[in-house]
């Protein structure tokens, strides 16, 4: 007989990339959907994991990560944000962003607690808060800049409130933090026993000259911060999974008592490569130029569209109004477009827990030109 399964995430189906990236696999439709580069990473740095692997570092490397590639990030943070983090108890690697974040909500969360959550946002926070019987609060970011609204932040603290999640710059909407939220979230924790989660897994795609609002920035929020990063997104080798949780040497302490029987340690050769290829600014400085170029080149693109597209400031993404156009639901406006126009997108009502439709889908811009260009001439005749 099967035992009888009580499902512990019964809300959750197949994540929306899956699901849209294996329809436009099937329709042969231009991928513009989920969140991935169609060019190559560099040849360097995967020459330098051919050498790794050919100089046999194919063992285990340490539970915390091999130590010249903390040695080499931690340089980087002081390079980029002014903040000595010591290599050795402040920084572990992973496998991915999305994983040291389901661990940092796993190392702090117990049943009850309450964590603050920004919707739209990434699709995997809310079901990682309630595997771990923490409760969801939800703020909806203000609809069409996406901006927080820190009054009602403060409302909707309470003396449960264990985490506020805060991802810069942001899928799917490519908005980013400013100076004015720092402040308003330093007044809001600041004497309380609340943690920050600070997903900067796009930390070097900022655009118009604004400057990334890391939590490393910020001694004071920086203790009571996990903040986590992908080398995927930066060295557009998303298949890697490859990333990294820096965070106070307590927290660390409590993060790898979580990590080292779940994961325990990551790809060695990846790793040796990348301690290298790190200190090459150039490789991460030049990243957001390159991709405000994609941006604008899709934007004007677009001009003859009957899209609206909203602004944005950083990350891969940027979102577009299609009421011009339909008054379909995002869902099925998303499929109806892959199947009919071939071009697929991302609906951004499945980053709302209750699917809120503002009939706004997400265009991920970190493509080739040429897939650009193929895409928006299939998009203007909508
Ligand atoms: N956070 C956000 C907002 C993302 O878009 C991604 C990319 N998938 C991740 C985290 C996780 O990245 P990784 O592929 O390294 O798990
Ligand atoms: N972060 C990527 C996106 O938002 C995809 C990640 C994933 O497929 N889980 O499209």
């Amino acid at each position: 007989m099967t035992p009888v399964m009580h499902s512990k995430l019964p809300d959750v189906g197949t994540t929306i990339f899956t699901v849209m990236s294996g329809l436009a696999a099937k329709l042969n439709a231009v991928n513009l959907g989920q969140g991935y580069p169609d060019y190559s990473m560099s040849p360097e740095l995967v020459r330098l994991v051919d050498d790794a692997m050919k100089k046999d570092f194919n063992q285990y490397v340490p539970m915390q990560g091999y130590m010249p590639l903390r040695e080499s990030l931690a340089e980087k943070v002081e390079f980029l944000y002014g903040t000595a983090i010591n290599p050795d108890s402040q920084i572990t690697i992973t496998p991915g962003g999305t994983y040291a974040i389901y661990t940092a909500l796993t190392t702090v969360l117990e049943p009850g607690d309450e964590v603050i959550i920004f919707q739209p946002g990434y699709d995997s926070y809310i079901p990682n808060v309630e595997i771990n019987g923490a409760i969801a609060v939800l703020v909806d970011l203000k609809f069409p800049e996406y901006k927080i609204d820190w009054n009602e932040v403060r409302q909707k603290i309470s003396p449960r409130t264990k985490m506020i999640m805060l991802n810069s710059p942001h899928n799917p909407t490519g908005s980013v933090l400013r100076k004015e939220d720092i402040d308003q979230l330093r007044s809001i924790v600041k004497d309380t026993n609340i943690f920050i989660l600070s997903d900067e897994v796009y930390e070097h795609l900022m655009f118009d000259g604004l400057q990334h609002q890391s939590m490393l920035r910020f001694p004071d929020l920086m203790e009571r911060s996990f903040v986590c990063f992908s080398f995927g997104k930066t060295y557009h080798c998303t298949g890697w999974k490859l990333g990294y949780c820096i965070t106070s040497p307590e927290l660390t302490k409590e993060f790898r008592k979580v990590h080292q029987f779940n994961c325990f340690s990551c790809h060695s050769p990846s790793q040796v490569a990348l301690a290298s290829f790190l200190k090459n600014k150039d490789a991460y400085l030049s990243l957001g130029a390159v991709m405000q170029e994609k941006r604008d080149h899709f934007i004007n693109l677009m001009k003859g569209s009957r899209f609206n597209l909203l602004d944005s400031k950083g990350s891969y993404f940027i979102c577009a109004k299609y009421d011009r156009i339909s008054d379909e639901k995002d869902t099925d406006f998303a499929i109806r477009i892959t199947k009919e126009h071939g071009v697929a997108v991302i609906p951004v009502s499945v980053f709302y827990k209750h699917g809120i439709d503002n009939k706004v889908i997400r265009f991920c811009f970190c493509k080739k030109n040429e897939t650009l260009e193929a895409a928006v001439e299939k998009l203007i005749r909508i």
